[in-house]
């Protein structure tokens, strides 16, 4: 479970992030939807650990990994990362890239590679190399590497976006099953209504570093918080 609390990020005297605040559970997925520009990233960077917020916290599984005087890096978080540019190791094979931040034995190492190399069928490509893979197959790849080590939170910034719009929907439901049959709470940063409302359980829609509406994908579609919300929504069908 992972729990955000008025988080604040500041560049330049400018807020980019201001009181956000948000909740996730196992097993749901929680879309970050809104236009370019309006503090997505940065929310998922702060939460990842990779940046710092300016206030506010951050807390998994009941122990603060961000706030004042609190910081815990990102490698102890458990967190799993999927983006949209976050390439797989090109000298590694499929394998050995699903298998990168795995700790065990061998053993249960290969047995975890082949379970999700297996599950985004894949499971022949184990000795290939990403340059031998389309990108919907790099992407699937990147999936399971971000799914092997078994985070309890899994985000995922415009995972799906480098790719072409059929391929893309097949990816998106698989990718929705295998992470709902792992159980992490997800976090999916994606500027695409539709790609929210068919992937998400709950959408937060953030528009200028603010949350301004949150709730089901269907409330947020039929009755949309003020004008500019519902033109956003306009065009899903
Ligand atoms: P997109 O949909 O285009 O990816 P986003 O919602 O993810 O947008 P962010 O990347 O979070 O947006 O950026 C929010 C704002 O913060 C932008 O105006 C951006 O220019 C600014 N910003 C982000 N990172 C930095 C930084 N390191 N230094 C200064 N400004 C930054
Ligand atoms: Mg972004």
């Amino acid at each position: 479970r992972l729990e955000v609390r008025g988080l604040k990020r500041n560049f330049g005297g400018l807020d980019v992030v201001r009181d956000v605040s948000l909740s996730l559970q196992a097993g749901q997925v929680t879309g970050l939807l809104g236009p370019s520009g309006c503090g997505k990233s940065t929310t998922l960077r702060i939460i990842a650990g990779v940046d710092h917020q300016t206030e506010g916290e951050v807390w998994i599984d009941g122990q603060m990994v961000a706030g004042p005087g609190v910081f815990v890096p990102p490698e102890k978080r458990h967190i799993g990362l999927m983006f949209q540019d976050f390439a797989l190791f090109p000298h590694l094979s499929v394998g050995d890239n699903v298998a990168f931040g795995l700790s065990g034995t061998r053993t249960e190492k290969r047995q975890r590679v082949y379970t999700l190399l297996d599950k985004v069928g894949l499971g022949k490509f184990v000795d290939k190399f990403p340059h031998e893979l389309s990108g919907g197959e790099q992407q699937r790849v990147a999936l399971a590497r971000a799914l092997a080590p078994k985070p309890s939170i899994m985000l995922m910034d415009e995972p799906f976006s480098g790719l072409d719009n059929r391929l893309r929907d097949g990816i998106r439901d698989e990718a929705l099953s295998i992470l709902k049959e792992e159980g992490a709470a997800v976090l999916l940063v994606t500027h695409e209504p539709e790609e929210a409302m068919r992937m998400a359980d709950e959408i937060a829609l953030m528009r200028a570093g603010q949350i301004v509406q949150h709730g089901a994908p269907y409330n947020l579609y039929n009755a949309p918080v003020d004008l500019q919300a519902a033109a956003f929504f306009s065009d899903v069908n």
